[in-house]
């Protein structure tokens, strides 16, 4: 039988599943020979065993005490013992890091006689009041379920009886009768406080495994896609104490700084405190300078210490220490969260400093880490008032109704955008947090539980804005004279930590160097194009500055609204008198080559697909139910029969039940030859002009919705007649490309068919989503998508990530019969999935040469395209 049960040399390399990723550390960090309290880990196995039967298992008992009596000796102490105690921490920790999530305890071992035992042997008897008090209530809050709140308020009481400003003007004696008041309250919750160590132990390892459902955990492995079936380890280890004078003190760190990644060691430090006190905010921690005056010696230690951990494991650290009586140990290392403008700055130094490979910087930067960075910011906050300044703990700005509990977050969330506003927060707050669009606490450092929690999930927050009074049960929060009352809004911005009252302008933040450089190494690695998805010159240009490599859909539809165009628009559809439609139609032309000119001018030397008239033409037509109202009205007061009665009767001539499967793209095309042959006039003429100024316009024709090949001849013989009738005019040829969506099942089916016809295909994702599923693209969202997916009837919402066990098999199929048929047949994507990252792998691994997106989503198609090439 394996154990269940490993000290820290022997677990040495066994891998974080078993031991959860806080016992691998420190069983990495004693094989590294740093210093660190000699401990055991109880491995993920035995947790999941006491899940499942809610009884330790037997084995688990007989080795945890031979692994205290191993603990014993080489300790030289004696658990429970009246001379030299033994006291050790109870601590969680799984496979992935679950901040504050799980419960922990410390000074387990701590009784009355042990109590006094240490203070005796320490000659300190505050410290050793103060480790009592502390292990009852964190065991009273763990183990017994009385919250801590209620451990906390004795705690207040006693410092206001006292004229305590903080628990460091409590002398021995007001611990010790805090200690008896904890016990009192701890009986009065219906049971004696345990005095026997081993008791105390079996406890707090069955509390620690339990954490691993508590509620707080749940919701955060459901947040960070955390599979439920791992359960925590659990590490027993001597303990050592920060409160043990006041050459001792606990601090947590980084290596290098987490929000923005500069590479300075960057942490807090509390003298005279233990364990959760610096994130929970019991006093104000001060920054690391502070032991650097106090204790170099220990400081330079653990600077040297803490980059030889970075260098072992080739990544951003960030760690916990205590120093006991000028002596420095380490409690943890882990991979640092960070900011995602830290992660990009953090793997481009580590690249550049040759820790990793520029690849593996790249795969260190996900797409979802750059969708935060381009969060938005302030426009400009001159006008705007100042409420307070807290520490910028989360960078991006947002605008909120301030709510004042997680409760009412998840509830207001519901209709409208919330800040939470706290004095600080716990864990039991994530749902709250995640819900809200961005956080305000008044207390707490840039280590606090907000700070870490927000840059986790990449939310703008601002903590520690100390001049504000927040009182959540008469819904207010005060800084000076002002007082804002819940619902109210506030604009909070996590970059600079500024608060503003009101609503404040945002836009969408810019490109930084760092993101600029890992875009271009990650361009190095993709296989994929990413063209734009672009339908004027303005955006065609910024689509440019964001590095896109063409355009790969222009909807030429979405240029016929506007004052100056959409009347004549409705008269080239609605006229039947071929005179009025030749006189739209040559406005239009004129309109249309000018949009072109400057489009290809933006793109210059780059592929521009102009995809001709698409939408269903009730887009573009008055609304039949307005019209017959008016109309109706004007009857009924006995007008004379208005122009309206002409239009109304056309308009219901062009009704359709089912417009989107109506008369449309390649269909309109061809049945009103007129429009098509504008467009391709319009396209042509504009490409021969610049071309005749000396540019490399490069246009490529694209024909809509088709699902017969004969659709795609004939249309493809009228445009090429057009075509040549311009070069012949112009007296210039060009080589413009004539390719087809593929955006209909049937286009799939009959890919090879139709790639005879055609120099490129473009897979319409958007329509062939539609199509193929049958939801409706406008209505299902609202109707029942959303239902789909809150009941796990659908998993993704397959309009925005591609379907790939359906569509995807459609995509797949026509791909492989198109390339068959035409090998240099160019084959992209032009529907939303071309920018959602699951969806560009998806296209990566079929071989498909390009995705095309919004101008604002190439950044992260470009990353997501350096992803898909660098998977194995
Ligand atoms: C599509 O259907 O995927 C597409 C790109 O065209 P549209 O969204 O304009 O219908
Ligand atoms: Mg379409």
């Amino acid at each position: 039988m394996n154990p269940l049960v490993y000290h820290f040399e022997a677990a040495h390399g066994l891998g974080k599943e078993l031991l959860g990723g806080k016992g691998a550390g420190l069983s990495e960090m004693m094989h590294l020979g740093l210093p660190v309290p000699n401990g055991f880990i109880i491995s993920t196995p035995a947790c999941l065993d006491f899940l499942t039967h809610k009884t330790l298992p037997v084995q688990l008992w007989d080795e945890v005490l031979t692994h205290i009596g191993w603990l014993e000796q080489t300790s030289k102490k004696v658990f429970g013992g009246l001379q030299n105690p033994l006291l050790v921490s109870v601590r969680s920790g799984a496979k992935f890091s679950m901040p504050g999530m799980m419960d922990t305890l410390l000074n387990l071992g701590l009784n009355d006689q042990t109590t006094q035992a240490l203070a005796d042997e320490t000659n300190n008897p505050r410290f050793a009041w103060d480790s009592y008090r502390r292990f009852i209530a964190l065991y009273g809050d763990v183990v017994q379920g009385i919250p801590k709140h209620r451990f906390d308020h004795l705690m207040d009481r006693l410092k206001e009886e006292r004229q305590a400003s903080n628990d460091l003007d409590l002398n021995a004696f007001d611990l010790e009768q805090l200690t008896r008041r904890f016990k009192s309250l701890y009986l009065e919750q219906g049971d004696q406080f345990p005095e026997d160590p081993m008791v105390q132990l079996e406890n707090a390892v069955r509390a620690v495994f339990a954490s691993w459902n508590n509620r707080r955990a749940v919701t955060y492995r459901q947040l960070n896609s955390i599979p439920d079936n791992l359960g925590t380890a659990v590490t027993v280890q001597e303990m050592v104490f920060g409160n043990l004078g006041q050459t001792s003190g606990t601090g947590v760190g980084f290596t290098r700084d987490p929000n923005t990644g500069e590479n300075k060691i960057f942490g807090e430090f509390l003298f005279q405190a233990q364990g959760e006190d610096v994130v929970a905010g019991i006093r104000t921690p001060e920054p690391l300078e502070a032991l650097e005056r106090r204790l170099p010696d220990v400081h330079s230690q653990l600077v040297e210490t803490v980059r030889l951990l970075e260098r072992h494991y080739q990544d951003m650290q960030d760690f916990e220490f205590t120093v006991e009586q000028g002596k420095l140990f380490l409690l943890q290392t882990r991979g640092a969260k960070r900011t995602s403008l830290a992660a990009a700055k953090v793997a481009i130094d580590l690249a550049l400093e040759g820790l990793i490979s520029r690849q593996q910087a790249i795969e260190r930067f996900t797409p979802s880490m750059l969708e935060q960075v381009l969060h938005p910011r302030l426009i400009s906050h001159h006008q705007a008032t100042l409420l307070t300044k807290g520490l910028p703990a989360s960078p991006g700005a947002v605008s909120g109704a301030v709510v004042f509990s997680s409760e009412a977050a998840l509830e207001e969330a519901k209709y409208k955008k919330v800040l939470l506003v706290t004095t600080e927060t716990s864990p039991e707050d994530i749902a709250g947090m995640n819900a809200a669009v961005g956080i305000l606490t008044a207390r707490g450092g840039m280590t606090s539980h907000a700070a870490v929690v927000a840059r986790g999930m990449g939310k703008p927050a601002v903590v520690g804005a100390e001049t504000m009074r927040v009182n959540p049960l008469e819904g207010w929060l005060q800084v000076g004279d002002t007082r804002v009352l819940a619902g109210e809004i506030l604009t909070l911005d996590g970059a600079s930590g500024q608060v503003f009252l009101g609503e404040v302008a945002v836009e969408a933040s810019q490109a930084s160097p760092e993101l600029e450089q890992l875009l271009l190494w990650a361009d190095a690695q993709r296989r994929l194009k990413i063209r734009a998805n672009a339908d004027t010159p303005k955006d065609a240009t910024r689509a440019r500055q964001f590095g896109a490599e063409g355009i790969g859909l222009c909807r030429t539809e979405h240029m016929f609204f506007g004052d100056q165009r959409l009347p004549w628009v409705r008269q080239m559809i609605m006229t039947q008198d071929i005179k009025k439609e030749q006189e739209a139609l040559s406005h239009l032309l004129e309109m249309q080559r000018n949009d072109f000119q400057g489009i290809f001018l933006a793109m210059d030397d780059l592929p521009v697909t102009v995809r001709l008239l698409d939408p269903p033409l009730h887009e573009f037509l008055p609304v039949l139910e307005t019209l017959a109202v008016e109309v109706a009205l004007q009857q009924s007061k006995n007008e004379a029969p208005s122009q309206n009665q002409d239009v109304l009767a056309r308009v219901r001539q062009l009704h359709e039940t089912n417009p989107m499967m109506g008369l449309r793209g390649v269909r309109l095309l061809l049945t009103r030859p007129a429009i098509l042959e504008m467009q391709v006039r319009a396209i042509a003429e504009a490409a021969c002009d610049l071309q005749k100024k000396g540019k490399h316009p490069r246009p490529e024709i694209m024909i809509p919705l088709v699902g017969l090949t004969s659709e795609l001849s004939q249309t493809r013989a009228l445009i090429k007649k057009v075509l040549e009738q311009v070069f012949d005019e112009q007296k210039i040829e060009l080589d413009i490309p004539i390719g087809t969506m593929i955006e209909i099942p049937r286009a799939c089916l009959i890919a090879d068919q139709l790639a005879t016809q055609a120099d490129f295909f473009s897979f319409g994702t958007n329509d062939l989503t539609q199509m193929t599923l049958g939801f409706s693209r406008d209505d299902a969202q609202g109707k029942f998508l959303s239902r789909y997916l809150e009941m796990g009837v659908l998993e993704d919402d397959p309009f925005a990530t591609l379907d790939t066990a359906g569509v995807g098999q459609l995509v797949e199929q026509a791909t492989q019969a198109g390339l068959k048929a035409r090998a240099d047949l160019k084959i992209g994507v032009c529907g939303e999935h071309g920018g959602d990252p699951a969806s560009i792998n998806y296209f990566h691994q079929l071989g498909l040469d390009y995705v095309s997106c919004s101008p604002f989503r190439i950044p992260i198609a470009r990353l997501s395209a350096a992803h898909a090439a660098l998977k194995k």
